[in-house]
C-alpha cells in the first residue's frame, strides 16, 4: 500500500474504497496514530454511523474483521474521535492524530457458555478473552481481533508512521482515560508498537564504502566470479543490502548518476560504514 495526496492506494495504483465522512474539519498536524475500536455490531454499521451526520464522530480509516481498510476523511484534515483528550502536554488530540476504528465489539459480559456485547449480539468463547483493563480493576470479556484485521493495521500503522513521521502509537484509553476503554486488554499494544517502530528501523537505509580497489562478486565468498564493473576504485559508495559471514551484498553506487547497474558481494572487511 502506498499514500498519495493524502489518500491511501494500494501498490497498483487503484485507490482504496473512500466513503467520505461530513464529520472532520480544519488542517491536521499528524503527531500521533490513536487506535480505537468500533463497539459495533459489524463493518458496514461502522461505517453508515462515522459517515453520518448524527455521529458526530468519524476517524480517517475503518478496518474490517476480513482486513478490509475503508478511508473516510484524508489524512491531511482533522478527523472526529478523539474526543476531550490529552497525551503529555497536547490536548485536544483530533488536531494531532490519524484515528484508525476497527471493527470489533468492545467490552461483553459473561451469558452462560457465550458473552454478550451491549448491543445484544452474543460471541462464542474463543472470540474473546478474559481480563482487567489496565484503567479498571475488575476482569470482563474483549472480543479478540482477527489475524487479517491486525495484519492490515499493522501494514497501515507502519505506513502512516512512516509516511507522516509520527512519534507514537496510542489506544484512545491513553489519551481519555477514565472516560475510553478501547482499542483495551485484547489490542496487544506493546508489541505493535514495537513491531511498527522496528520494521521502520529495518528499513532505514544503511552506506559503506570502498577502502581498497576491490571486486564485486556474484555471491558471498570468493568462490563466486567477479562481476563486471571490477575492481571498484576506493572510496566508492555503496548502499548495503544484506550480509552472510564476512560477505556483504551491496548495490553500488554513482557518485554522479545514484545507482549504478551493478548489484553484488564484496569482502567485508575493505569496505566501512559512512553517515547516510
Ligand atoms: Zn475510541
Amino acid at each position: 500500500m502506498q499514500i498519495i495526496g493524502d489518500m491511501l492506494y494500494h501498490d497498483d495504483g487503484t485507490p482504496y474504497p473512500y466513503k467520505k465522512s461530513p464529520n472532520k474539519g480544519g488542517e491536521l498536524t499528524p503527531e500521533y496514530l490513536v487506535l480505537h475500536y468500533t463497539a459495533s455490531p459489524n463493518f458496514n454499521q461502522a461505517l453508515t454511523w462515522l459517515t453520518s451526520r448524527q455521529a458526530k464522530a468519524s476517524a480517517h480509516l475503518l478496518i474490517g474483521r476480513d482486513g478490509n481498510i475503508t478511508q473516510m476523511v484524508p489524512f491531511n484534515e482533522v478527523a472526529w474521535h478523539a474526543g476531550k483528550s490529552q497525551w503529555r502536554n497536547v490536548t485536544g488530540l483530533n488536531n494531532y492524530s490519524i484515528g484508525i476504528e476497527l471493527d470489533n465489539a468492545g467490552p461483553l459480559q459473561r451469558a452462560g457458555d457465550t458473552w454478550v456485547a451491549w448491543f445484544g449480539t452474543r460471541y462464542p468463547a474463543d472470540e474473546v478473552v478474559e481480563a482487567v483493563h489496565k484503567h479498571q480493576k475488575t476482569s470482563q470479556g474483549w472480543h479478540l481481533y482477527t489475524a487479517e484485521q491486525m495484519s492490515a493495521v499493522l501494514e497501515v500503522s507502519t505506513l502512516l508512521v512512516q509516511h507522516y513521521g509520527l512519534n507514537d502509537v496510542l489506544g484512545h484509553d491513553d489519551i481519555a482515560p477514565g472516560r475510553k476503554t478501547d482499542p483495551g486488554p485484547a489490542f496487544p499494544m506493546d508489541s505493535f508498537k514495537a513491531r511498527v517502530f522496528g520494521r521502520i528501523q529495518e528499513e532505514t537505509e544503511y552506506f559503506y564504502e570502498t577502502t581498497a580497489n576491490i571486486n564485486v562478486r556474484s555471491g558471498p565468498g570468493s568462490e563466486y566470479p567477479i562481476l563486471e564493473g571490477s575492481p571498484l576504485p576506493i572510496g566508492t559508495p555503496l548502499e548495503y543490502l544484506q550480509e552472510k559471514g564476512n560477505w556483504i551484498q551491496v548495490d553500488v553506487l554513482d557518485e554522479v548518476n545514484g545507482v549504478m547497474d551493478l548489484e553484488g558481494w564484496v569482502y567485508s572487511r575493505y569496505v566501512k560504514q559512512i553517515p547516510a
